[in-house]
């Protein structure tokens, strides 16, 4: 069976929900085999296993942690030359979008970034993206060399396939281009009880209808109560009532989760650019012809400080 090879996303062997995603996608496609960079494997690989993951290619070298992005590059080069797979797959972060986009010119390839779904076709993996602030759903394949293709976070619910992977180290000569920039320091992000705003599952958002900071506790309280991440438009970040990290849209961040829920939100199309890929979008908005309602699945017009604390009870009602 064709060999699918699929970078790992992970922090420090613990791999990420989209790497699961990503394998779950190859084993339509093929056999897949995991690419791990740094330290950390003999943890991760029981997870990988766990969903498919024939195979562990292990890359656990000191330049993978020191330098930025072009050891990845080397490594799936490498590998990639060697073991002659059918396809790559990488998540759509901007790390690995840019690993993607040197290793297609390495290989001569083509390269798809920002796929909502791949399948198999007659000519090799077919993909959708969403284009065009999702006003286009391009359908493409790549008809030159090995496909390398970066899959956007949820394009996929991750289905276990357990397998023994046989693990396989590997030495990879890295380039002089590799040590042009040096990473002298790494701190990590302060990180909340909620999911990341761009794998969350569920994703509640708020704008300028919430009318200041200290009425996101209405949205927090909506997101805590469904286990989803909180989001918010450009309005309410430039206003200072949330933080810039959480904007969600064209010059924000691009999410495409199982649940969207827009409140005080009006969905102007730099908004819809980063969320309308999400499968269901619910919207609350006190004014009926608010744009957001065009591409809502579910709407309700009304104040979201009377209709969020009403979810809440309803949903924490039916739980007990
Ligand atoms: C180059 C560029 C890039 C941009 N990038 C982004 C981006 O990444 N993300 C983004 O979001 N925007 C972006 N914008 C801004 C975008 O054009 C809109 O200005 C912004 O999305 C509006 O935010 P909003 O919907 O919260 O506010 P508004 O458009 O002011 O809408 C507020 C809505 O809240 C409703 N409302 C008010 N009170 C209540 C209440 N009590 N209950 C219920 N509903 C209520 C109103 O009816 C209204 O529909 C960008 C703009 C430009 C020019």
């Amino acid at each position: 069976m064709a060999e699918i090879l699929v970078l790992v996303d992970h922090t420090d062997g613990v791999v990420r929900k989209p790497t699961l995603e990503l394998l779950t996608l190859a084993r339509r496609l093929g056999e897949p085999s995991a690419v791990f960079l740094g330290s950390g494997a003999d943890s991760a690989t029981e997870a990988l296993g766990r969903y498919g993951a024939h195979k562990v290619y292990v890359v656990d070298a000191p330049e993978v942690d020191e330098l930025l992005v072009t050891p990845a590059v080397d490594a799936l080069t490498q590998i990639a030359g060697s073991t002659g797979p059918a396809a790559i797959l990488l998540p759509s972060n901007p790390d690995s979008k840019e690993t993607a986009a040197r290793l297609a010119l390495r290989l001569e390839s083509g390269l798809i970034t920002d796929a909502v779904d791949v399948v198999a076709g007659d000519d090799g993996p077919v993909t959708e993206q969403s284009a065009f602030a999702a006003t286009y759903q391009v359908t493409a394949h790549v008809t030159r060399g090995i496909p390398v293709i970066t899959v956007k976070p949820n394009a996929a619910a991750p289905e276990p396939a357990p397998v023994t992977p046989e693990v396989e180290k590997w030495d990879v000569t890295f380039g002089p281009a590799s040590a042009a920039v040096k990473v002298l320091s790494r701190s990590p992000r302060e990180r909340g009880e909620r999911p990341e705003l761009t794998e969350a599952d569920i994703v509640v958002s708020g704008g300028r209808g919430v009318n200041g900071a200290e009425n996101f506790a209405v949205i927090e309280r909506v997101a805590d109560t469904l286990g989803a991440a909180v989001g918010a438009s450009r309005a309410a970040v430039d206003a200072g009532w949330y933080p810039h990290s959480h904007q969600v849209g064209q010059t924000g961040t691009q999410v495409s989760p199982q649940l969207y829920l827009a409140a005080g939100i009006s969905g102007a199309i730099q908004h819809r650019a980063g969320m309308q890929t999400s499968k269901t979008i619910v919207a609350v908005n006190k004014d009926q012809d608010a744009p957001i309602f065009e591409l809502a699945d579910y709407g309700v017009v009304g104040d979201l400080f009377q209709v969020l604390p009403q979810l809440v009870e309803e949903i924490e009602r039916r739980r007990s």
